[in-house]
């Protein structure tokens, strides 16, 4: 193994840790019902689709691996829901009542707040812990070593902006935007390419990690095969977007602080993950669909909780580039505009959002 392939060059923009007002632990209701819903999928995929028997045929330890777990509690629950599945199928298909010991590796980048993390590991959890620190675009862990691998609302992130939105005589430069729902074709074009290079070596990597026989679970923001970019979300992105324009006008920020902001995730749809993992040719695809997790969940979808939880996600990626007064001053004014929000957040969700497939190592 090279040190290139071992260590990817990724930029990071983590999650709020601890647990104050505008953590992630505090703000992440909306992914963890997306797990919850995603659970029964797993429970299926798990108990039809996975050979536990030859898997456990030569060790008595199960590996599984959280690839951009963040601070929890999400991870614990959904790690919790992957270990009662492949539980129940040992029960079911193995050698009589014997069950394996577990490995779990909750992975994240290494600024991700893994003391949080290590500190609120469930009490009584049936599982070995370990964290593991690094990209997820490069090597993680030794050949063959993983037998079920997750990664929920992290496979958006890109490992880094498109190169030519900042580029001021590229036809991608994304002037007066930051993001490309509501862009040229050409900043889209750029976006999609830019997936397109990260889920290569994503698919890669966990080729060489991934056990033969061994499963991926993967479940992200996406969009339909029949829509088209510019038709949805982002939307309340550009929110953010427009409101840093108008501290641009009124002298607080830079303009060209603005231009040379982009926000580095990508949804793509369920035909160009397909391609992708066609093209990689070492995984069969055993499940590929779009879902609408908002259509089960039991909290409030509201402006001022979606705006919490919009903050607990991109405070990192903002603050990197403004500083920390601007992005509390943005999202205070976002706040206040929460009628406003509200509209557009009825207009972007009522619609099926998240990718979620799972894979076969062949
Ligand atoms: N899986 C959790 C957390 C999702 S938040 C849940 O469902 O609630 C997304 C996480 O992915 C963040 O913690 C972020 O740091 C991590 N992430 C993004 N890109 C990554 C990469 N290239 N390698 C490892 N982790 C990454």
């Amino acid at each position: 193994m090279s040190n290139k392939e071992a260590v990817a060059m990724t930029e990071s923009y983590p999650m709020n840790g601890g647990d104050g007002t505008y953590s992630y632990t505090s703000n992440s209701t909306y992914q963890r019902e997306s797990s919850l819903y995603a659970k029964e999928m797993i429970d299926e995929a798990i108990a039809k689709k996975l050979d536990i028997k030859s898997l456990i045929s030569n060790s008595n330890t199960l590996c599984i691996a959280d690839l951009g777990c963040s601070v929890g509690p999400n991870t614990f629950i959904a790690m919790q829901n992957v270990l009662e599945a492949l539980e129940k199928k040992c029960l079911s298909q193995g050698n009589g009542s014997k069950v394996p010991e577990f490995q779990v590796f909750f992975n994240d980048h290494a600024s991700n707040d893994f003391n949080t993390l290590f500190a609120s590991l469930p009490h009584g959890r049936q599982y070995f812990a370990a964290g593991v620190p690094g990209s997820f675009y490069g090597r993680l862990f030794p050949e063959s070593s993983l037998h079920f691998v997750y990664s929920s609302t992290a496979l958006h992130w890109l490992s880094k902006v498109p190169e030519e939105l900042l580029d001021k005589n590229s036809q991608a430069w994304n002037k007066g935007r930051i993001f490309y729902p509501s862009a040229s074709e050409e900043v889209a074009n750029a976006y999609a390419a830019q997936f397109t290079k990260d889920m290569k070596n994503f698919l890669n990597a966990r080729a060489k990690e991934i056990v033969a026989g061994g499963m991926m679970v993967v479940l992200m923001p996406g969009l339909s095969d029949d829509i088209h970019y510019s038709q949805r979300s982002g939307l309340l992105i550009d929110f953010i977007g427009s409101t840093l324009m108008d501290m641009v006008n009124e002298g607080l920020v830079r303009e060209a602080q603005v231009d040379s902001f982009n926000i580095p995730a990508y949804c793509p749809s369920p035909k160009e993950i397909s391609r992708l993992v066609e093209e990689n040719g070492c995984f069969s695809i055993e499940r590929m669909q779009m879902m609408d997790p908002r259509s089960k969940m039991h909290s409030p979808f509201d402006a001022h909780t979606f705006i919490m939880h919009l903050r607990a996600v991109m405070e990192g990626v903002f603050t990197k580039h403004f500083g920390s007064e601007i992005v509390g001053e943005t999202f205070e004014r976002i706040s206040k505009k929460s009628a406003e929000f509200s509209c557009l957040l009825d207009k972007s969700y009522n619609e099926r959002n998240q990718v979620y497939f799972v894979l076969k190592h062949k």
